[in-house]
């Protein structure tokens, strides 16, 4: 049976140009060369899920605008089903403009239509979180509807899967209803009043969800009573690490939802991370089940 993964979050269109160095204030330099990808947390760990084999659900927001209706044309390529179709007039969709040069780069997050996504518009689609088997949820909506979203899912007894990227403090009401939180290093210290340098389990002790933090090409750390437990990396030739946060929740998220457990679920999001470092781009990657199968073996 395929899961069902629901994920609420941001879609953005990545508008990349690249420079020889990135422009001073005031200054017009020409570039290179321009490509536009999709991102965005959400979107990204949504395609994740959904390559993998998930029947995925997205609830967002786009503006009324060309990127609004490609960012959907490319989820439903991806099987993803979109309930929110009216796009939000008057704003535009969300975009990060990203400057790429060697020595540097410089990128604008406007988050657009990803902050119209209100609690109220979540609770038409109760039923939709109500049937599934995890909802997966990042910070790049606004904190009142991500906190929404885990009340719901307590309500019919859903588990959630909370990546707090962008780091930031979140409040003790939304850490309480999540199972499964995934760090990373960065974030990781964000999430409570524990001192930067203090030792990692006092923060891990301080969270009633499961921890999962992400430690780049050493793999993930959990707890275990009082160790942690290191599930290490796929050793490979990464090619661009952007999104492997990303790829590893979405494979994290379809592995708990198929009844892995917790040093298996980390494993296999390791191995879908791993094989998407391998390509350029956030989404470009994402492997399928069995090309995850197969690298795993
Ligand atoms: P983020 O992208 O959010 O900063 P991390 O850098 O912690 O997250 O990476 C998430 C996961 O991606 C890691 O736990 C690991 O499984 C995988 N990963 C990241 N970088 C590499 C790498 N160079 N080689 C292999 N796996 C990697």
């Amino acid at each position: 049976m395929r899961p069902k993964i629901t994920v609420i979050g941001s879609v953005n269109m990545d508008l990349i140009s690249m420079t020889t160095k990135v422009p001073l204030p005031g200054e017009t330099i020409i570039g290179s060369g321009f490509m536009t990808q999709p991102g965005g947390k959400g979107a990204n760990q949504a395609v994740a899920a959904a390559r993998l084999g998930a029947e995925v659900t997205m609830i967002g927001c786009v503006g009324d605008d060309a990127f609004g209706s490609e960012l959907l044309t490319q989820l439903k390529k991806e099987t993803i089903f979109w309930p929110n179709v009216e796009p939000v007039t008057g704003l535009s969709t969300g975009v990060a403009q990203i400057t790429v040069s060697k020595e540097d780069n410089s990128i604008i997050v406007i988050p657009g239509a990803n902050d119209a996504l209100t609690p109220e518009i979540l609770e038409r689609f109760e039923n939709i979180i109500a049937e599934s088997d995890i909802i997966l949820l990042q910070m790049e909506i606004p904190l009142q509807t991500v906190v929404k979203a885990a009340e719901l899912a307590d309500k019919h007894l859903v588990r959630v899967i909370l990546n707090p990227a962008p780091a930031q403090k979140l409040p003790s009401e939304l850490l309480n209803l999540i199972h499964y939180l995934t760090p990373n290093e960065h974030e990781v210290m964000q999430l409570t009043n524990v001192k930067a340098g203090a030792n990692l389990l006092d923060v891990f002790n301080e969270i009633t969800a499961t921890v999962v933090l992400t430690k780049g090409v050493e793999g993930v750390y959990y707890q275990n009573e009082n160790n942690l437990v290191n599930i290490p990396s796929y050793k490979v030739k990464a090619i661009d690490t952007t999104g492997a946060g990303d790829a590893f929740n979405g494979g994290f998220a379809y592995a708990i939802a198929t009844g892995h457990s917790l040093p298996q679920a980390c494993k296999f999001a390791n191995a879908v991370a791993a094989l998407n470092v391998l390509k350029r781009g956030a989404q470009q990657g994402l492997p399928t089940l069995s090309e995850v199968e197969v690298f795993m073996q």
